[in-house]
């Protein structure tokens, strides 16, 4: 359905994929014209820094696959994410994270801290309770990223947006490693939902975009303010490319899945790997909240290799041949990191530690290769482990 929704192929002239509006402006016939677009500028093309057919047809795709009103695309994910907490907060508020945070998401809290006195509390966010402790007279947004950067930690989502909306705050949560396709935190509550476009949504490694989905009062809010003024705006290519890549999104997400699994079983049962980090286990210990949550798995996961010999970790990495050492995850390839390599550089080792992360902690993206070839591949690596 998703795959032609909002799609107009009369207007295209018959063409099987929508053309890309590549214009920054739109010029119209008359006065009259151009000053009916200018009375409601929401809902006109008029500069492609506010709207452009090409990426309007992609925030319509991603807002009805999440059950949102409306959705704005961005520049970046980053972009997205800003965007939202700004739209929330004013200078002294305070807001609630969750510990395992996306990197680059805390960088922002706490620029936020020494801009604007605005200063996060951290929990790790496994219950309610956690929340509910640090909630202060300031707090106006919960931010929230479920499964968590790295060690894939959950919340409950429903559970916590309850809380929040008892106590007048915000909630936004970072979805990108479900998608909209696996997880729905809207129908739960949530009043904003991100995404980096730039992992399973995009899914081809040659785009970088973010989305933020919900209300269309809040999304039309967000238009005019934060994506009109900050000017962060997607641009109609990557929304082009966007749109190819959503008509993929369900079976690529199905064949991450099943490699996922089987690449997670593998791990599991490996004697040369110690922990493996994978809501889809049924050893996972939040298994059960990830069923009640989410409706599937991506091909993301950690484990921690079972020794903390820094040369036998490297070599593990080097000796790895599909799997490409690289940041970034969700594309059709198969990448490997060590965390470590870019968190020892702004961390403190025992912080690091405190959060669970130890040297050998490895991070995979199973990407959409043969699942026999990534398994020989880890197994032939894991040989190094002695
Ligand atoms: C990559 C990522 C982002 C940032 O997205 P960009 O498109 O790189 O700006 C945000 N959140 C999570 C969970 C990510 O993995």
């Amino acid at each position: 359905m998703l795959a032609h929704y909002a799609e107009d192929r009369a207007a295209y002239n018959g063409a099987v994929v929508p053309p890309l509006f590549q214009n920054s402006l739109f010029t119209f016939e008359s006065w009259d014209a151009i000053d009916e677009a200018f009375s409601d500028p929401s809902n006109h093309c008029i500069y492609t820094r506010g709207n452009n057919p090409t990426v309007l047809l992609a925030e319509a795709k991603i807002a009805k696959l999440a059950g949102g009103d409306r959705a704005r695309l961005f520049g970046s994910g980053m972009a997205a994410i800003s965007a939202s907490l700004f739209h929330f907060l004013k200078p002294n508020d305070h807001v609630i994270a969750i510990k395992n945070i996306y990197g680059p998401t805390c960088n922002f809290l706490t620029y936020l801290n020494e801009k604007m006195n605005i200063e996060t509390t951290f929990v790790l966010g496994e219950t309610v309770e956690e929340f509910e402790a640090a909630i202060t007279e300031k707090t106006k947004v919960i931010y929230l990223e479920s499964p968590s950067s790295l060690l894939f930690n959950l919340q409950d989502i429903e559970a916590i947006t309850t809380l929040a909306k008892a106590r007048g705050i915000r909630t936004i949560i970072d979805n990108t490693c479900c998608t909209p396709l696996f997880q729905k935190p809207l129908a739960l509550g949530v009043d904003l939902e991100v995404h980096s476009c730039s992992k399973y949504l995009g899914g081809h490694s040659d785009l970088v975009a973010g989305v933020v989905i919900g209300n269309e009062k809040e999304l039309l809010e967000i238009g005019k303010t934060e994506s009109l003024l900050f000017g962060g705006k997607m641009a109609p290519f990557e929304a082009w490319l966007l749109v190819r890549s959503l008509r993929t999104l369900p079976i690529r997400m199905q064949k991450h899945q099943e490699s996922g699994m089987k690449v997670a079983h593998f791990l599991n049962e490996h004697p040369c790997v110690r922990n493996v980090w994978y809501p889809g286990l049924k050893d996972f210990p939040q298994y059960e909240l990830g069923k009640k949550q989410m409706s599937g798995y991506s091909g993301l996961m950690s484990f921690e290799l079972a020794t903390s010999d820094l040369k036998q970790i490297k070599d593990f990495v080097n000796h790895l041949e599909i799997f490409k050492i690289g940041i970034s995850w969700g594309g059709h390839e198969s990448l490997v990191f060590a965390p470590i390599i870019s968190t020892l550089k702004e961390l403190p080792e025992e912080q690091f530690e405190q959060l669970g992360i130890f040297p050998g902690v490895i991070r995979i993206s199973v990407g959409l290769e043969g699942c026999d070839d990534l398994i020989r591949d880890l197994d032939q690596a894991l040989s190094c482990i002695k």
